[in-house]
């Protein structure tokens, strides 16, 4: 099927309450989202879904969750003061950040090639200023984190003693960052305030390689065994004079979104860059200590960094899928049923008393495990085709035979196959199958 076009998914994530314009009612903030309840589910499945795969399935990886506002001396020293303090430009075509002063050609990208899509040069730090306290000041300004990574380094010594780790080990970390991006767009794809998923995996610098090339499969993999399809994702590495000012390699995991292929997550090999120039600016030994050797060193740092709305956006693209059904259209997302928002949807055949009973009974009984919707409005066939567009995995019919046989239809979002259920045994029969 050829991809869906971009209207059709935002109209879908609009119509279904996945996303909402953020203020709305004051006529909306550009390029801000609010994410109603399928959307909540959906970014709570993909993070579950990262923090599984990084952090639980694994023995070598700790959680951190650090604060928004941190020091300023950390931005001094990871040098996002300094870095986003230049005249920049920005090129609209391909979003690529530029030093205007720096710029062989004043007129053209030299990352796309294109010219005449500069924005106008302005002095520009991408960083959100605010200022701790009740007086503003110089004294007291404060910056929102522009990526969670920091909050890592500046607790790597924190989390290798009191988790007593050796290297090589990783430190996970999901959360808010805010980046005052000169041209957001895209819907939720690029945005001013966004979620991120980030983990810094500490290695011996002469291992960081072998490690790098792990975590660049072990993340392309990550979202296969979600259910994407492999024509739409690739790897691209990074050409040198992309690379940013603290990495040595870079992959990006690419997805092919409406408008082309785009970034949905880039691994890089950090060295020891920020740990260095941490233990500089703080004057705190950061080396890690290798007994066995009786070695001291700074840890080289692989970093796969992704973003949850960006990757909620495309599992909904990539699950879009139209088709005919007995010569009548039906729309379903084919998402991986541990993404899907809703599990298993139950529906009585009719509004009589005695099947909206037996309807609470058996939702009351599933939703200690899923989560559960309740649909008993319209005809059976509307309410299989809400629940294919937003992708619930089950539909538990509930209907006039149950009195007699206490039993339920289950029908399965793809094939669309149907089975007749014992009631006493459908958390059983689901349990195998979500
Ligand atoms: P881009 O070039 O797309 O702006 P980046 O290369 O600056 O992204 P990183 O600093 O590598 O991004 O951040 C890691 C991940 O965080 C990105 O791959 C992306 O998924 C997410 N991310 C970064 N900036 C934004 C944003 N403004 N809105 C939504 N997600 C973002």
């Amino acid at each position: 099927m050829a991809a869906p076009d971009f209207d059709t998914i935002v109209n879908l994530a609009k119509k279904r309450g996945f996303v909402f314009q953020s203020s709305e009612i004051y006529g909306g903030l550009r390029s801000a989202y609010d994410y109603g309840p399928l959307g909540v589910a959906l970014l709570r499945n993909v993070k579950s879904a990262w923090w599984r795969s990084m952090v639980r399935l694994r023995d070598d990886v700790e959680g951190l969750d650090s604060a928004i506002i941190q020091s300023p001396r950390v931005w001094e020293a990871s040098g996002h003061v300094e870095q986003f303090n230049d005249p920049l430009v920005e090129c609209t075509h391909c979003h690529a950040r530029h030093r205007f002063d720096r710029l062989e050609n004043a007129d053209r990208c030299p990352k796309c090639g294109t010219a005449g899509t500069f924005t106008e040069a302005r002095d520009f730090n991408l960083m959100f200023k605010t200022h701790m306290g009740p007086v503003a000041g110089d004294t007291n300004q404060v910056y929102l984190r522009p990526e969670t990574a920091q909050g890592i380094f500046t607790n790597f010594e924190n989390v290798r003693r009191v988790a007593r780790r050796k290297l090589p080990f990783g430190i996970a970390q999901l959360g808010k960052s805010f980046r005052n991006e000169i041209t957001p767009g895209q819907f939720v794809f690029r945005t001013r305030e966004f979620e991120q998923m980030e983990m810094e995996y500490f290695t011996h610098p002469d291992e960081a390689d072998q490690w790098f090339q792990h975590w660049v499969e072990e993340r392309h993999n990550w979202y296969l065994e979600l259910g994407m399809s492999p024509d739409n994702l690739r790897l691209r590495r990074h050409d040198e004079d992309e690379l940013a000012h603290y990495a040595v390699a870079t992959f990006d995991v690419e997805y092919r979104f409406p408008w082309g292929w785009d970034e949905l997550e880039g691994i890089a090999n950090r060295t020891d860059f920020d740990l260095r120039s941490h233990a500089e600016a703080s004057g705190k030994d950061l080396r890690y200590f290798d007994q066995a050797a009786g070695d001291r060193f700074y840890p080289y740092v692989i970093e796969p960094a992704a973003g949850v709305a960006r990757t909620a956006f495309a599992f909904l693209i990539d699950a879009y899928h139209e088709e005919t059904v007995r010569d009548a259209p039906r729309t379903v997302l084919r998402l991986d049923k541990s993404l899907a928002p809703i599990k298993v949807a139950v529906l009585p055949l009719s509004k009589k008393p005695a099947l909206i009973e037996d309807t609470e009974q058996v939702a009351a009984r599933l939703r200690p495990h899923w989560e559960v919707q309740v649909d008993v409005t319209q005809a059976i066939g509307r309410r299989y085709r809400r629940q294919d567009e937003i992708g619930t995995p089950y539909c538990v019919t509930v209907d006039f035979d149950t009195l007699d046989d206490r039993s339920v239809t289950v029908r399965e979002r793809d094939t669309m196959t149907q089975d007749r259920v014992e009631i006493g045994r459908l958390l059983d029969y689901l349990t195998d199958r979500l």
